[in-house]
């Protein structure tokens, strides 16, 4: 679990669409409740099952538009015709109250959120499909999209792959409670690295103020 020696970890998801990333997001967030899942905001239509500030905040253009001349946006990018765009107030929420974050975005978000000023902060993993056909199953099985979409989804879908290797972790989703358990390793060893300890210094210093203490 977190603590005060931690410092906040920002654990990026990216996968392409259906490969279970935000599946995954809401499992982690389940499992320690010091993680909160990064809710985006987007022009895309809501889908049938989706509520407002629940799955995303659902703005206009015009609404996103203003987000980001207002600066409200740690990053944003086009997605399939639309926009997504993570609010980084909740982030900077998050970093007071000493709470990880994890998003579910794509590539282009990643790469903006690993060049902010909140780089040192991130662990970036990139969740693979077990392959094309199993991708194109649970994409038209999940039943969200027109037949339209599925297929235009597919056609971004190598394109996200590419960018695997900008990645800390690659895993492949062969089964999902596999792969969260590889995350939560991950997400445990990152909190035992020695630059993300902020408390380590003093801890040390009282050890060896102890040392000092026990020769007198
Ligand atoms: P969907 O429309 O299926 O919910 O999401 C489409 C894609 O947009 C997914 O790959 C998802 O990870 C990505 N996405 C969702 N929210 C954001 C965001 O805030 N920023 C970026 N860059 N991508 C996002």
């Amino acid at each position: 679990m977190n603590n005060s020696l931690n410092d906040q970890l920002l654990i990026i998801l990216s996968s392409p669409s259906g490969a279970g990333k935000s599946t995954l997001a809401r499992l982690l967030a389940g499992w320690d409740k010091s993680i909160k899942v990064s809710i985006s905001a987007t022009t895309r239509p809501s889908r049938d099952n989706e509520n407002e500030g629940i799955e995303y905040y659902f703005l206009t253009k015009n609404e996103f538009q203003q987000k980001i001349d207002d600066g409200k946006f740690l990053e944003y990018a086009e997605v399939f015709g639309n926009l997504y765009g993570t609010p980084l107030s909740f982030i900077e929420e998050c970093q007071k109250a000493n709470l990880d974050v994890v998003f579910d975005i794509d590539w282009q978000g990643s790469m903006q959120i690993r060049n902010s000023m909140f780089r040192e902060k991130v662990v970036s993993i990139f969740v693979l499909p077990p392959s094309i056909q199993e991708l194109d199953n649970r994409l038209r099985r999940r039943g969200a999209d027109s037949r339209a979409m599925v297929e235009g989804r597919m056609d971004k879908c190598k394109d996200e792959i590419s960018h695997w290797t900008d990645y800390d972790y690659v895993l492949i989703n062969n089964q999902l409670e596999e792969v969260l358990e590889q995350i939560k390793a991950i997400v445990k060893a990152e909190r035992l690295k020695r630059t993300r300890c902020t408390g380590l210094s003093e801890f040390v210093n009282k050890l060896n103020q102890e040392f000092e203490s026990m020769k007198s």
